[in-house]
């Protein structure tokens, strides 16, 4: 890393990188820990993932992959919550649980990509697939509808 990180120097280091994994938002732990925002954000979209991948080449696989796992379980869950708040009408916590979601797309994105070493040969887990993925659809999100008929449609083609 070139530049300096105020997390990565941070002696909690630990605890931010396993708040951030269970989708704490970046800001309140930026606040828990006496942290700026952007070093936050910085700190959980880059380094993050790397890391993991230090974890694992200290032999630490176990770890790593339960982070990993933890993700999928907060996706299946925020996709959850999201389909019950689109059902109610709750607007509000379904954008919410798109917001988490998305974070979530990315950082298994990354994760992936990290500590998948064979070549990626499936779209569905190609970083920059899920990357674009993820920008596209945050992009999308003044426009309920239209983020939800893409959202749809890369779901179906996903699961096809
Ligand atoms: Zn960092």
């Amino acid at each position: 890393m070139p530049r300096r990180c105020t997390v990565c120097d941070h002696p909690e280091r630990h605890s931010i990188d396993e708040t951030l994994i269970t989708g704490a938002p970046y800001r309140s732990v930026a606040k828990r820990f006496g942290l700026s925002e952007s070093p936050v954000y910085r700190h959980k979209t880059e380094h993050l993932p790397t890391h993991l991948l230090k974890a694992k080449e200290a032999e630490e696989v176990a770890h790593a992959d339960d982070l990993l796992e933890q993700v999928r379980h907060l996706q299946t869950h925020a996709l959850d919550i999201l389909e019950r708040a689109e059902k109610a009408g709750d607007l509000r916590t379904a954008l919410a649980a798109i917001s988490q979601a998305r974070g979530n797309l990315e950082l298994l994105g990354k994760l992936a990509g990290e500590l998948d070493e064979r070549p990626v040969v499936n779209l569905n887990v190609s970083p920059e697939w899920l990357e674009l993925r993820a920008v596209i659809v945050g992009a999308l999100e003044p426009h309920p509808a239209a983020h939800r008929a893409v959202l749809g449609a890369l779901e179906s083609r996903g699961n096809g």
